[in-house]
């Protein structure tokens, strides 16, 4: 495996290639590049590059339609197109032509083969193959180790479900809400998962596979190991978890990772929270530099167990980096809620609202609990960890089993209302 030293040089080396394509022919990177001395010398001056931001790019396809000006090619070039799953209708279309898609490929067979997923593996994409990039990629990587890729679009989960034991899948590529959910509906019908085929399961779009209750559930469910797997349809596949149980790493071999100060533009210590931020190395027709993804991520970079050297970052990505609050002190973000919430196998769906009142972090759970549970013990099991553990004052409330959303991808359980100077509570 490469060193340091040597992930540096290739990061080097490819950044200076892209940067000198780009200052050519690509007109909204040539705008920020400008009065900036390329090839640079050193990764230190990457530093010096200007950050991109998603409302950026959408600005730009507003201004420039349909496609903005992040292109560096002829729009004749681009073969594929995706868009965004923002909820907002500010979508932003992401352009690849051949040669970026097959980068985009690429990272994705990389993935697989720390996972150990190749040849006679039949995988399973539990995936509505709409216009977000989501598992697209995955597919057609499938294909390309020499596994069988199965598409399950189009299908309601019971179909999904019939298909897995159908073909024996042995891989089943979700979000990892979606795996929990058809654990939900096998259980209804009396269908035996654990039982079956699939010996391993492959989540991104949201986080949750590296939460160590949530994942205990997948795994349990499926009589499977459950994978966690991070990518952004504006960068690419950026991240797998770590065979030796170390956290998620950044696939430094494609990608720059910094991780910076929430809202700054200091790197954040050792075993520090920040945003992420990336410059995907291969995706050149339509790149992004310094991105900042707006992810929460916490740095680790001392040497890994499982012999890598790209950066690591403990129990993967824990939720957007403007969902995290501080209750004295204390961190909370959204996965160190669910890992709690998780806790209580009894619970099979929930959301959660943290509000400032009165100058004090506060916080609602709105929780279904399946049969087989006691509600009420459960309620008062759930409100007392969460106080001890967080530090804030929860409130549970118990709602009926199937009223709350349920989530295929993407799933929105946390909302954060500020109130004037509450981050420094
Ligand atoms: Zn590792």
């Amino acid at each position: 495996m490469p060193g340091r030293a040597a992930i540096l040089e290739r990061q080097l080396g490819l950044l200076n290639q892209g940067l000198a394509l780009l200052s050519r022919q690509n007109s909204f990177y040539r705008r920020k590049l400008a009065g900036i001395a390329l090839p640079l010398s050193s990764l230190s001056d990457y530093r010096r590059l200007p950050f991109t931001t998603k409302s950026e790019l959408i600005d730009d396809q507003s201004a420039n339609p349909p496609y903005g000006t992040n292109l560096t090619y002829d729009a004749g070039a681009y073969t594929r197109i995706h868009s965004t799953s923002g909820t907002t209708g500010r979508r932003l279309k992401v352009l690849d032509t051949e040669e970026s898609w097959a980068w985009f490929t690429r990272c994705w067979e990389e993935i697989y083969r720390v996972f150990g997923v190749g040849p006679g593996d039949r995988v399973f994409a539990a995936f509505g193959f709409g216009p977000f990039v989501g598992f697209w990629a995955g597919f057609e990587a499938a294909h390309r180790i020499g596994a069988q890729a199965i598409p399950g679009g189009a299908l309601s989960s019971l179909q999904r479900l019939d298909a897995i034991l159908d073909c024996r899948a042995t891989v089943l590529l979700s979000t990892p809400t979606y795996a929990l959910r058809l654990a939900e509906v096998a259980r209804e019908n009396g269908i035996d998962i654990a039982g079956s085929a699939v010996r391993a399961t492959i989540h991104a779009g949201e986080p949750g596979a590296s939460i160590p209750a949530t994942r205990s559930l997948i795994e349990s469910a499926w009589g499977a190991r459950a994978w966690d797997h991070a990518g952004l349809s504006e960068a690419g596949a950026w991240g797998y978890e770590c065979p030796a149980g170390e956290g998620m790493h950044a696939l430094e071999s494609e990608f720059i990772a910094e991780v910076l100060e929430i809202g700054g533009d200091s790197p954040v210590g050792e075993d520090q929270p920040g945003e992420l931020v990336l410059t995907n190395l291969g995706r050149w027709a339509a790149p992004v530099v310094r991105y900042r993804t707006g992810d929460l991520v916490r740095l680790r970079s001392t040497p890994c167990a499982c012999g890598s050297a790209f950066l690591r970052f403990p129990g993967g990505v824990l939720g957007r980096a403007d969902e995290m609050v501080q209750v004295r002190g204390v961190n909370v973000y959204p996965s160190a809620v669910e890992s709690i919430v998780r806790e209580e196998s009894g619970i099979s769906e929930f959301q959660i609202e943290i509000f400032a009142r009165r100058r004090m972090w506060e916080m609602r759970a709105e929780i279904e609990v399946g049969e087989g549970s006691k509600p009420e013990e459960v309620k008062a099991r759930l409100e007392k960890k969460l106080h001890l553990r967080l530090g804030l004052r929860a409130e549970v409330a118990l709602v009926p089993v199937g009223s709350l959303p349920r989530f295929e991808l993407k799933a929105r359980r946390f909302r954060i209302q500020r109130e004037g100077s509450q981050n420094e509570m």
